[in-house]
């Protein structure tokens, strides 16, 4: 790899560490953009496929969004908002081995969490989505 490619890759992952979001790959590339016009969208979306397979960052595949990036590749469960997709870390759940892996060697255990983010949860008690009964006249 040359230095500029080393170079790019540098400021993708600063970038991407830099962002607690568990950002899409196309929201790591306008950040990225914003700061580094050079850099193309292809390179930013080939970078984190490769950090992805090295091991560099983690690559999430949550379930309902598209591929979400992560800089923290320490051990740790995921919450997910079911309203407005946020992801946040939370500490890690310990997990028992099942007693049947239907024939799986298992490598590996992903826990992810999904509920109301403090914003939503705060949107929801302001305005509930449902009227009470009979508030509602016709
Ligand atoms: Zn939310
Ligand atoms: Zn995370």
């Amino acid at each position: 790899m040359d230095r500029r490619n080393t170079l790019q890759k540098e400021i993708i992952h600063r970038t991407l560490c830099e962002m607690c979001s568990h950002p899409t790959a196309a929201a790591v590339y306008e950040e990225v953009h914003r700061l580094h016009p050079t850099i193309s969208r292809s390179t930013v979306y080939r970078v984190l496929g490769q950090m992805a397979e090295e091991g560099q960052i983690l690559r999430l595949g949550l379930a309902g969004s598209d591929d979400r990036y992560d800089g923290n590749i320490h051990r740790h469960g995921h919450v997910r908002c079911r309203l407005c997709g946020a992801v946040a870390d939370i500490p890690p759940v310990a997990m028992g081995k099942p007693e049947d892996t239907a024939g799986y060697l298992l490598e590996d255990c992903a826990v992810e969490y999904c509920g109301l983010c403090p914003d939503c949860l705060k949107r929801q008690e302001e305005k509930p989505l449902s009227p009470p009964e009979g508030v509602r006249k016709a």
